[in-house]
């Protein structure tokens, strides 16, 4: 449901702006003729507002990171154009992290439509390997859409053709957000504390004993440090649940 709905809306932007790769949300602001206020310090992070003939997204200038504002404009464009309401007030917007994200609807649909608008599924799949990813791999396609390389990311490991590959993002030591592109139910065995040392860690290896809640055997592990307290940890092997299943 939440795809028909957004599949409907980049058809519109198409429409719009031409098939492209890509968009580019201040670009198509432009285009439907809606303003963009991003000077303002706000308590949320992005709003929709429509009134009178009036339309206006506001990202909060608290968000300095142009990737994250872009995907709040691209967020709010999806209010835009498949929702009704005059007033968006939107907090935590992000990249989806799973179906089941525990978001009202519109949120969901709106978030989906955002990282369809920078990153299209379709375009992306062909930039994927037949193998398990590399960070190389999700660098490339940071650059090649221009955005964050948490939502190249996230989106990659969703879509990847490898079986049994995790993304865990750590900040401070402590578990923030974690993706998979299988449908495993393992939230309660990933270690809410990062079990390895991020600052001495290698940043591509093969590892045994330390993800054995998640993994058998042996797990190849990537790690990447966008910022000092941050670290996205990129697993992937046999995954507990598959092998289970696979030996029963
Ligand atoms: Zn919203």
């Amino acid at each position: 449901m939440v795809k028909d709905v957004c599949a409907e809306a980049i058809n519109v932007v198409q429409c719009l702006m031409g098939k492209a790769s890509h968009y580019n949300p201040f670009a198509l602001c432009e285009r439907i003729g809606i303003s963009t206020i991003t000077d303002k310090p706000l308590q949320k992070d992005g709003y929709l507002v429509c009134s009178d003939g009036l339309k206006l997204i506001f990202v909060s200038s608290n968000i300095q990171n142009q990737h994250r504002r872009e995907f709040v404009v691209a967020h709010e464009i999806g209010h835009f154009l498949m929702h009704q309401e005059q007033l968006y007030c939107c907090s935590n917007v992000s990249v989806p992290l799973s179906e089941k994200v525990n978001s009202s609807r519109q949120e969901k649909e709106a978030n989906s439509f955002a990282t369809e608008l920078l990153a299209p599924a379709t375009e992306l799949l062909p930039l994927l390997p037949n193998r398990s990813l590399c960070f190389s791999d999700i660098s490339f396609i940071a650059d090649y859409f221009d955005i964050s390389l948490s939502h190249a990311a996230i989106k990659s490991i969703q879509c990847s053709k490898a079986a049994d590959e995790v993304l865990l993002c750590y900040e401070s030591g402590r578990l923030k957000w974690y993706t998979t592109n299988g449908s495993q139910e393992f939230k309660n065995k990933i270690p809410k504390r990062c079990p390895i040392d991020i600052s001495v860690a290698m940043t591509s290896t093969y590892t045994n004993g330390v993800w054995d809640d998640l993994f058998e055997g042996s797990v190849h592990q990537e790690v990447f440090r966008p910022y000092k307290d941050k670290a996205l940890i990129l697993l992937s092997g046999i995954m507990i649940d598959s092998a289970d299943w696979y030996n029963s």
